[in-house]
């Protein structure tokens, strides 16, 4: 058995994972990938393919320029959600209670995804990144929590609509214990301190064609 995480699978960018310290806590759950390709694909209710495992590692090392936003992507690959798990080992909360509609089995899927205000959030992102890429996106979760956006038959816009997932991820994470989910305010809001950031980033490493092309249908948006 080979893991921490695999060898970081198969070791595609191990200078993005290093970082001393700033993984650590995900390190501690030391499931295989393989393993979680197969609890993932029961959840999705359809094989993920060893081609998709790859860009769903790819895309997480890659969804941002902002570490938050790829800590966010890995966290949901790996399932990880260390609050709960310690409330309910400490008997704070009941084993198995969702904290947002504490009716339903918190599952890490329901928490993510189905939750009833979860979902609804979900379905407005959808929504607005529709209207934002002009073209049409079904609320998906192997698309919105994992990044295959090779589901998706128009793949254009793939970069921008992984940092916007992962936004909504970040949101979501946040307020996992509120009853109320973040709001598409919020979601703007959030997305527009990443392209703010990334448009330095881009400047300083000359790519502000590239920064346009990935941000230019949101900032066209939000004008
Ligand atoms: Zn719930």
């Amino acid at each position: 058995m080979s893991t921490y995480w695999d060898k970081c699978f198969q070791e595609k960018d191990l200078s993005k994972i290093n970082t001393p310290g700033l993984y650590r806590e995900l390190t501690k759950t030391n499931t295989s990938f393989q393993e979680l390709k197969k609890v993932w694909s029961i959840d999705l209710g359809s094989d993920i393919t060893e081609v998709e495992l790859d860009e769903v590692w790819m895309r997480a090392l890659t969804v941002s320029k902002d570490v938050t936003l790829t800590l966010t992507q890995l966290k949901t690959v790996r399932r990880y959600n260390r609050a709960l798990s310690k409330l309910q080992r400490v008997g704070l909360r009941p084993a198995g209670i969702c904290w947002k509609c504490s009716a339903e089995v918190g599952t890490y899927l329901h928490v993510v995804w189905d939750c009833v205000t979860t979902k609804s959030f979900w379905t407005e992102v959808c929504k607005m990144a529709s209207d934002i890429t002009r073209k049409q996106i079904e609320p998906d979760p192997a698309i919105c929590l994992l990044g295959i956006l090779s589901r998706l038959d128009n793949q254009s816009n793939s970069e921008w609509l992984a940092t916007a997932f992962a936004v909504t991820k970040m949101l979501i994470h946040c307020k996992w214990k509120d009853p109320s989910a973040p709001t598409v305010q919020d979601w703007f809001n959030a997305l527009a301190k990443i392209a703010k950031l990334e448009r330095v980033i881009y400047g300083n490493i000359d790519s502000v064609c590239n920064y346009d092309k990935i941000w230019g249908p949101f900032l066209s948006s939000i004008i």
